[in-house]
């Protein structure tokens, strides 16, 4: 099986690689350490970056909190989107950062990373008026899939394991129908079916014997199960927020390990109209056992509360995605 090449030492890290952060950097709450990331706006030179938002804010938010997270995770050997992971947590040293300047610099950051990106380099490449005669600004519109998912897939890698007479074989994420969220439940309990679980081998003509639980890799640091299908026709119910497991654990190849992973963060998107083409991606994020909402075109993009209980708003539209970090 093709396991991402990893660099040396996985899972560990040298104090040299710790990005440095100002002493300054210590709160009394972990929500705290959020740091303001509004939305790309026209005046910054880069606009609809709502997509991926949600995501590095919240690892820079995960930077704060342990510098030390992206030395011991990011295990890839040689990864242009972790290398711009690395840069771009790295500019936030600063106890109170300025947060317009910072996130056009980390929206640039994330910008050339998918510019390099040569499998879908097409949609990062348009540029978009200010206006009749305005200036003209970059355009990030796209897909959480185009802007986050696809340049990191080797780093939310989960294999599903199947065995006949012949053969064992472990197909990667990419190679099977995308989990739901709403099957996260029957997944980390062992009762997820795949397709080819319930399939015959072709050469040995035996049913395969399949692992219901899939294995992540040293390399898996994220994990992240999408509210619906592509084309939105799963059928399944669409969950609410306080269902969602908060943690999950996954085995690890080789080691047999019990991974955990945390919940980060719910993407949601609203759903564009005639009269309004243009969607929105917000988020809510489970931080020291709290959810907080985000949406980087509102109070600059600082986290608000959202009470106990409560439903995220229907103003933010319906949940996109669940993500998950390794803990
Ligand atoms: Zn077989």
């Amino acid at each position: 099986m093709a396991i991402p090449a990893l660099r040396q030492n996985p899972g560990t890290y040298r104090a040299a690689d710790v990005p440095f952060m100002d002493p300054g950097v210590h709160f009394p709450t972990f929500a705290q350490y959020w740091v303001p990331f509004p939305w790309g706006a026209v005046r910054s030179g880069i606009t609809n970056t709502c997509n991926f938002d949600s995501f590095l804010a919240h690892l820079i938010w995960m930077h704060r909190r342990d510098p030390t997270y992206f030395a011991k995770n990011l295990n890839l050997f040689n990864s242009r989107a972790e290398n711009a992971i690395k840069a771009l947590v790295g500019l936030y040293w600063m106890r109170i950062p300025q947060a317009f300047a910072m996130s056009t610099r980390a929206h640039f950051i994330w910008r050339n990373m998918l510019l390099h990106d040569h499998n879908q380099q097409q949609p990062f490449l348009g540029t978009t008026r200010d206006g009749p005669g305005g200036d003209a600004v970059v355009n990030m519109a796209g897909s959480h899939r185009s802007s986050v998912f696809t340049p990191l897939s080797d780093s939310s890698l989960m294999w599903f394991v199947h065995t006949c007479y012949c053969r064992e074989s472990a197909d990667p994420s990419d190679r099977f129908e995308t989990v739901l969220a709403a099957d996260i439940g029957k997944l980390v309990s062992g009762e997820y079916d795949t397709r080819k679980s319930k399939l015959k081998c072709k050469a040995c003509e035996v049913p395969f014997n399949s692992r219901h639980r899939p294995l992540v890799s040293p390399s898996t640091w994220f994990v992240h199960f999408p509210a619906d299908n592509d084309d939105g026709r799963s059928g399944r119910p669409i969950f609410r927020l306080r269902e969602i497991p908060t943690i999950i654990r996954l085995p690890e190849l080789r080691t047999g390990r019990e991974i955990e992973f945390e919940l980060g963060f719910v993407a949601y998107g609203t759903t564009g109209s005639p009269r309004n083409p243009l969607t929105h991606a917000t988020s809510i994020h489970w931080i020291d056992n709290n959810y907080f909402m985000y949406d980087g075109m509102i109070s600059d993009g600082a986290l608000r509360f959202l009470e106990d209980g409560k439903e995220p708003p229907a103003s933010m539209g319906q949940p996109e995605y669940v993500m998950y970090f390794r803990k």
